[in-house]
């Protein structure tokens, strides 16, 4: 996780919070579309996210880890 400057806003269009968080876009675009978000990025391959939307997508990838764990079936079960 990386520190971020001060002052920068979250990426989620229409959320104006200041971000506290910052992603690799590729670990996290997957997961926010799945949300039904959408990010205002343009340039940069980093997603700032405020402490709500963190909180979300986090959820969203615990969730989407386990889906991938079920669909390849765990060995030696
Ligand atoms: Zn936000």
């Amino acid at each position: 996780m990386g520190k971020i400057k001060k002052g920068v806003n979250c990426s989620v269009i229409g959320c104006n919070e200041r971000a506290l968080h910052s992603l690799s876009i590729d670990k996290v675009q997957e997961a926010i579309r799945t949300i039904g978000l959408k990010l205002n990025i343009k340039t940069s391959r980093r997603v700032y996210l405020c402490e709500k939307h963190y909180k979300e997508i986090k959820k969203q990838l615990k969730r989407m880890k386990k889906v991938e764990k079920w669909k390849h079936g765990l060995p030696f079960t």
